[in-house]
């Protein structure tokens, strides 16, 4: 009932300089949860670093030497549908004092909480209140403090009450380190110089690492044989390839209107049927998730639309795969298809 992740713990995480700081700091907390200087302490840093990881390595970390303690790890975007689920149901004060229980509340990705102010306000009062309790708070973010935008002054300078800690893209030998712990626990056995040239290609974050390792894994035991360097470098740099490659937000509609079996045109219109409006909603989260287009553009690309209408689009998509087992699926499948091509 913490919502823990077994798999990330302190002895698979890979120490190294990009991660130095953060990591101990965690590790101090992990021993003395509400004792150190470090409360809050918020770890920040971009996609694929760790972040999750790390915050879930020292929950655990409290779990197994303090196993009378309370320990909750929460998903923002789960505070803010608990949340505002409370609300509708009359039961936000129930809501507060389940939070305001815990011993050590893990609250990953608090960048989502920019621009809900609502949000912003209770998170505040358990945040006092825990703090003056003595109880820990551990928070990630994909962002420092002073850059997050949207968010209340008053609950920014608590986030920088303890200790903000970042975490770095893993320098060469950290990679590998990373890819040699991954292989021996999964088993896995590759050549030095395969494993080289995958750390030396890929060192954008340990997400996509992980993604280039597996499917050079997948290729291996379709093969049934080693893979050669020859292969790997093939293998890898069309993995790379595809990392760099933006998809358009034309893109995107194409690949979402075929799905769906729906034409453009048609995405592109005013019209209000359900199932366009769908599709159309859905073109419009991708091309948030994987463009730097702005929402106002988006807006503009799906049938004139302003930015307000996208982000209510990104934002019933998100609640929709959460609740709903099929539209997750679709959701899935499509993500699968437009990070291929
Ligand atoms: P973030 O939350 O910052 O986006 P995650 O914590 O989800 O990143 O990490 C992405 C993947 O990379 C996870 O599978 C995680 O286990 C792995 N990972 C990240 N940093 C390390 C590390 N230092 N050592 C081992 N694995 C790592
Ligand atoms: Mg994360």
């Amino acid at each position: 009932e913490s919502n823990l992740n077994a798999a990330y713990t302190f002895d698979n995480f890979v120490e190294g300089d990009c991660n130095r700081l953060a990591r101990s700091a965690g590790y101090a907390v992990a021993n003395k949860p509400g004792g150190t200087a470090f409360n809050p302490l918020l770890i920040y840093g971009g996609v694929g670093l760790g972040k999750t990881h790390l915050a879930n390595a020292i929950g655990i970390g409290i779990k197994e030497q303090f196993p009378n303690k309370t320990v909750l790890y929460v998903s923002s975007e789960k505070f803010v549908h608990q949340f505002i689920d409370s609300i509708k149901n009359n039961t936000s004060n129930d809501f507060v004092h389940f939070y305001q229980m815990m011993d050590v509340l893990i609250i990953d990705d608090v960048q989502f909480f920019s621009g809900k102010e609502k949000t912003q306000d209770v998170f505040f009062h358990i945040f006092n209140h825990l703090h003056q309790n003595g109880k820990q708070i551990i928070l990630t973010s994909d962002k420092a403090p002073v850059d997050i935008q949207g968010m209340e002054q008053r609950l920014l300078s608590r986030m920088k009450w303890g200790l903000s800690a970042d975490l770095q893209a893993p320098e060469l030998e950290t990679r590998i380190a990373i890819l040699e712990k991954k292989m021996y626990s999964n088993g896995i056995e590759l050549s030095k110089e395969v494993v080289e040239y995958l750390a030396y290609s890929i060192n954008t974050n340990v997400r996509e690492i992980e993604g280039a390792l597996n499917s050079l894994i997948a290729q291996a035991s379709l093969n049934k044989k080693a893979i050669t360097l020859d292969l790997a470098k093939q293998m890898i740099d069309k993995f790379v390839k595809n990392i760099t490659r933006e998809v358009s937000i034309e893109y995107i509609q194409k690949v979402v209107c075929d799905y769906f079996d729906i034409e453009i045109e048609i995405l592109k219109s005013k019209t209000r049927k359900r199932e366009i409006v769908q599709a159309r909603q859905i073109a419009m989260f991708f091309s948030k998730k994987m463009t730097k287009s702005s929402l106002a553009n988006i807006g503009a690309h799906c049938g004139g639309k302003d930015h307000a209408t996208v982000l209510h689009a990104c934002r019933t998509v998100n609640n929709l795969s959460e609740t709903d087992k099929q539209f997750k699926a679709y959701l899935n499948d499509l993500e699968k298809k437009l990070s291929m091509q």
